[in-house]
């Protein structure tokens, strides 16, 4: 319903936003679409990573595994794999969740108009697989300035140097 909406209002005002666009669930970019359904996601993913991923819900703050998380390496989604934001560009931001100021590559998130909860946000979700991940605030350090807020339940730590012939 939200969708149709927006469709009518960005009819109606000419604008055309360059970075927030507006694509239907599974219509995803180059790096393929997972679709699942959400028995299917319920199924793969813990109880908390299906309430935040698929029910766009967020984690207490402080409680995750990566906002105090400092070691080199990758972050991907925790539900399809795709990688998402690089250990480079983490930050603290002092708020209880992993923030970052940039994406891996700009087609591996999408945004979304979030009015939920009475606030008008931008909520940021994995293009491969529509899970949500959290928000997106402009007021994050340079270069971006952006600081994405994501919740660590929707993440998944890969380590830069992964040592796969360490003694067990
Ligand atoms: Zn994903």
């Amino acid at each position: 319903m939200g969708w149709t909406v927006a469709a009518v209002w960005l009819a109606c005002s000419g604008v055309q936003p360059h970075n927030r666009t507006v694509r239907r669930h599974g219509v995803g970019g180059g790096s393929g679409t997972v679709v699942k359904s959400e028995e299917e996601w319920r199924q793969t993913l813990s109880a908390e990573a299906f309430r935040v991923l698929r029910q766009k819900g967020t984690e207490a703050p402080f409680t995750g595994e990566y906002w105090n998380h400092r070691a080199a390496g990758t972050y991907a989604c925790a539900a399809c794999g795709q990688e998402l934001f690089a250990s480079t560009t983490k930050f603290d931001a002092g708020c209880g969740w992993p923030s970052f100021w940039d994406a891996v590559a700009p087609d591996r998130v999408e945004f979304r108009e979030d009015t939920s909860h009475g606030m008008v946000r931008t909520e940021v979700l994995c293009r491969r697989c529509g899970g949500h991940l959290g928000h997106i605030f402009p007021d994050g350090p340079e270069p971006t300035g952006q600081r994405y807020c994501i919740n660590s339940v929707s993440l998944s730590f890969r380590p830069a140097d992964p040592k796969p012939h360490a003694p067990r």
